[in-house]
């Protein structure tokens, strides 16, 4: 008996968790339930974690944790809950199988079978954003090595326990050239140890073109977490609807087993909503805990049901469906149909499946790390880049110059564009000459300087090569 956390979470949360426990225990679940609150209540009764320190103790203590969706109240300071629980409790890879039911489920994509692996601990997810200037928020997208590594490991190792082909990259690695950049290049490198596996790397906005026309040319698709949040959304819905899809976040420790959508609040209490996607999310539960064989009957059970055109009314059509039914309908004909398995479909067999093991991330050596500069960045309401340029080089050093200004990243001094527009955020880049090294204390003699001279700095970021490769994007146009 393996004990799991439950929460049943806000909206249409506890109508699908009711079906879903009751679909989960028929097949013989060998689980027991302790169940936390979270979501809503809790946010408006004043946390704005919207969750309780002792259920934390909780779901650390049973490790498995199969979750409803929350409402997130708008604004207030409340933080997701989601992109919380996945962070403290490591959960790096989040996985969405998106699988298309033909001709049961009405799709414009009758052969498709994805799986969206997406980095669930960073990328712009961390959340760290800061106003800078009058015009100017920003928000800081931070990948890291083992981020990437973790990540695009586990779909290879993904697609080796599945017997899948294929593992495709997405990245815009042509603009973002580190950040990107630098999830593309650990692609390389993993994609390398795995050569019964093809590999590929699209950028990423034809990639998803290329996927929401032709789905069939993908098998299992890696990326960071922005992107892969917007299309796993889209790869579910284009396989018929995200009331379908289930998904897992997995850790080292802990896992949590959810339905991609959210809580659908204007669907609440009427009995309406599809349980499929949380029920897939169980069945991914039930594998990762060893319990296939349950797995197993409530995935053919579930397949059978589809096919008997017993349908939720997001997926109810005149013609493919033989009835309108409501959740607790349709979790109470998966039941029914318990033993049972699709004639048309293919049938799951998922004896061989286990909980896939990863290495443990080792560090590397470090590299030989220099100082070569600083951007100084300036909040200032002026617009002629030249002025400004003739101010900044009166702080100038021994030996470090001012070498360009841009705003919003393209360069506007030396030989800027008279229509450029410019808003009032503009980075100042120092750097010596090529070979040398900077010393920390040359920053603060700058920032000293600047203080005296009125240029308001707002924040200052070091310029460095790594094993004499400079480490920092150019200018736009430089
Ligand atoms: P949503 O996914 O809740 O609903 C969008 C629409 O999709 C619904 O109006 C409904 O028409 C359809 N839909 C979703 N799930 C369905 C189901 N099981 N059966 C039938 N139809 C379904 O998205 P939203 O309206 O943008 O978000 C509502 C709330 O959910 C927000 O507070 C959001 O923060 C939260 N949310 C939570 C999670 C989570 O807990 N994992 C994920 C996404 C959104």
């Amino acid at each position: 008996m393996k004990k799991i956390t439950v929460a049943k979470g806000d909206g249409i949360g506890p109508e699908i968790m009711d079906a879903t426990l009751s679909v989960i225990m028929a097949a013989g679940a060998r689980i027991e339930v302790e169940e936390i609150e979270i979501g809503e209540n809790v946010y408006l009764s004043g946390n704005t974690a919207g969750i309780a320190r002792e259920s934390w103790d909780v779901i650390r203590r049973n490790k498995v944790f199969l979750k409803a969706p929350i409402t997130t109240p708008q604004g207030g300071g409340y933080k997701s809950l989601n992109v919380t629980t996945r962070k403290f409790l490591g959960l790096y890879a989040n996985v969405r199988p998106c699988i298309s039911l033909h001709p049961f489920v009405q799709t414009k994509h009758p052969i498709m079978d994805v799986v969206i692996i997406r980095e669930n601990e960073e990328d712009l997810y961390a959340g760290i954003e800061h106003q800078q200037t009058d015009e100017v928020v920003q928000c800081l997208k931070l990948i890291s090595r083992p981020g990437c590594e973790k990540i695009i490991r586990y779909a290879f190792e993904y697609a080796r326990q599945y017997g899948r082909k294929k593992v495709t990259c997405f990245t815009k690695d042509n603009i973002m050239k580190q950040t990107d950049g630098l999830f593309h290049k650990v692609f390389d490198e993993i994609a390398a140890e795995y050569p019964e596996i093809e590999n590929e790397h699209w950028i990423i906005d034809i990639g998803a073109a290329k996927m929401a026309d032709t789905p069939e040319a993908f098998d299992v698709i890696v990326m960071p977490n922005l992107y892969g949040d917007i299309l796993s959304d889209v790869a579910a819905q284009i396989a018929g609807s995200v009331g379908l899809a289930g998904s897992s976040n997995i850790g080292s420790e802990c896992a949590m087993f959810e339905a991609i959508h959210g809580s659908a609040p204007r669907r609440a209490g009427q009995n309406m909503a599809n349980p499929s996607g949380l029920l897939q999310g169980a069945v991914m539960m039930l594998t990762h805990i060893g319990q296939t064989d349950v797995a197993e009957k409530v995935q053919n059970a579930w397949l059978k049901t589809i096919e008997d055109g017993i349908h939720t009314y997001d997926l109810y059509k005149e013609g493919i469906s033989t009835q309108l039914a409501g959740t607790k309908e349709f979790a109470q004909a998966v039941i029914a149909n318990l033993g049972q398995q699709p004639a048309t479909l293919p049938k799951v067999n998922y004896a061989k499946d286990k909980a896939i093991v990863m290495p443990e991330y080792r560090r590397k050596a470090p590299a030989a790390k220099e100082l070569c500069g600083v951007d100084l960045f300036l909040h200032w309401t002026g617009s002629d880049a030249d002025e400004l340029a003739g101010r900044v080089k009166t702080i100038e050093q021994e030996g470090v110059h001012l070498t360009m200004i841009t705003n919003r990243g393209i360069k506007v001094w030396p030989e800027g564009f008279s229509e450029t527009f410019c808003t009032d955020h503009w980075r100042c880049r120092f750097k010596l000459a090529d070979g040398t090294t900077l010393a920390k204390a040359t920053i603060i003699k700058l920032l000293e300087l600047a203080e005296k001279s009125g240029l308001d700095v707002i924040k200052t970021e070091n310029l460095y090569r790594f094993d004499g490769k400079d480490a920092y994007s150019l200018g736009q146009g430089q």
